[in-house]
């Protein structure tokens, strides 16, 4: 087996997490696994661990920018410590209707995910900043950046196109759907027994749901931005697009410029609404149990939202598919909270889902509904970063054979 270490990087807006997988075998195999989190604050958590789960490095740095947290990584990367990897693979949120496949990272790549950096204003700058690092300290390393939108590109027009005046579809607005590299790894796990009709909700600090039908997606619940669809932590989901007009209204007087008030705007929807806005507590969903727990009333209406809206959405994807075989759940939420789980398919017995109360006592894979239940209900954590590194291997093995072809070409000439 020859040795392919591959380097796997998903930044969040004050996160990076890090994986090393030994690539050269059959089966991709993760030795380390680590993350820097807390970017912008004095204590941040810098860690990293082997395939046993030993904490190899565990500090608490100060991270004033995403500069100081990457090259912590970089430098250990670089310590000869660990395995200097072959190739990198990038999570991708972006919207820009040009990146939706998987594909070799160049500066002009990056050039063009910034221009479309509105469309995911909380992910592209740090998903920009350091895919472009990557490529300066690991020069000899091929990038790979791994659309987060590359399993929604099966949707058809009527699941992506938005009811708007055509000159702006014409600048790519439509929906995208985003949390694709689970969703992906969801559909990998179940193969090759993938139900024809499939929901799967992804419910995390983000959250979205999608519909899929023998394999391939038809609908997802996220839209031109990952602040679409379903309510999440900090984000509202789908709202009356009145309210953003009455927002910017109010807004304007206190703007100096039209960029502040769109600031302010994107502030008000992506970081401070969702749970968090509603609950005036927190956007953390253990905090909201704990808080219904103790009687407070805002944290139980913003989690009666949620869960509300996870069953309108599979609700809708059960007339699009027309019926459901399986539903799965996954994310933090999805994994861990049994009363979210057992709220949302308690919405849903009319059609066939029900839910077993004592398989439903888990965190973690199981099958979740009862014996009987029509549909089956299964919880499935996901698996993102091997997703990413099949793709890298794929990405690099037709890069390889187009290389031989171009060589074998030139020989002829
Ligand atoms: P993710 O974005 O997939 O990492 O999920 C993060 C969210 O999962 C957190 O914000 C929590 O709300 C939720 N979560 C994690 N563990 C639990 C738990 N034991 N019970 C309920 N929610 C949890």
């Amino acid at each position: 087996m020859s040795s392919l270490p591959v380097l796997v990087l998903n930044s969040g807006s004050s996160s990076i997490k890090f994986a090393i997988y030994e690539a050269g075998g059959a089966q991709p195999l993760r030795l380390y696994e680590g993350a820097v989190d807390g970017i912008g604050t004095e204590q941040g958590k810098f860690w990293i661990k082997d395939s046993s789960g030993n904490k190899l490095v565990d500090q608490s740095p100060a991270l004033p920018n995403r500069s100081v947290a990457f090259k912590l990584v970089a430098d250990l990367l670089h310590s000869g410590d660990f395995p200097r990897p072959s190739a990198i693979g990038h999570r991708m949120v972006c919207g820009a209707p040009t990146l939706q496949i998987n594909q070799r990272v160049t500066p002009e790549m990056i050039d063009e995910m910034e221009r479309y950096k509105d469309f995911a204003p909380l992910h592209t700058p740090i998903g920009a900043y350091i895919m472009r690092q990557a490529l300066e300290l690991f020069p000899n390393a091929p990038s790979f950046a791994c659309s987060d939108s590359y399993f929604h590109r099966t949707m058809p027009e009527v699941s992506t196109h938005m009811p708007l005046p055509a000159e702006y579809s014409a600048m790519g607005v439509r929906r995208i759907g985003f949390h694709g590299i689970s969703y992906e790894s969801i559909i990998h796990q179940l193969q090759p027994n993938v139900p024809a009709r499939l929901i799967v909700a992804h419910l995390g600090n983000g959250a979205s749901i999608s519909a899929v039908r023998e394999g391939k997606c038809v609908d997802t619940s996220m839209g031109l931005t990952p602040t679409g669809g379903i309510i999440s932590g900090t984000r509202t989901g789908d709202i009356d697009p009145g309210v953003l007009l009455f927002m910017l209204r109010k807004i304007a007087n206190r703007a100096k410029s039209v960029e502040e008030a769109a600031d302010i705007l994107e502030a008000a929807v992506s970081k401070k609404a969702g749970l968090l806005g509603m609950s005036e507590l927190s956007n953390d969903m253990r905090d909201l149990r704990s808080a219904i727990h103790a009687g407070n009333k805002k944290a139980r209406l913003a989690v009666d939202k949620f869960s509300r809206a996870v069953a309108s959405w599979a609700a809708s994807f059960f007339a699009e598919l027309g019926g459901i075989d399986m539903l799965v759940f996954t994310g933090g939420i999805g994994e861990n909270d049994i009363a979210v789980r057992a709220e949302i398919c308690a919405g849903l017995s009319a059609l066939g889902i029900v839910l077993d109360s004592e398989r439903n006592n888990v965190r973690g894979a199981a099958v979740i509904s009862a014996e009987n239940s029509p549909v089956t209900v299964r919880v499935i954590p996901p698996a993102e970063d091997l997703i990413i590194v099949n793709h890298v291997v794929r990405l690099l093995s037709e890069q390889e054979e187009e290389l031989a072809g171009a060589f074998a070409v030139s020989q002829q000439d």
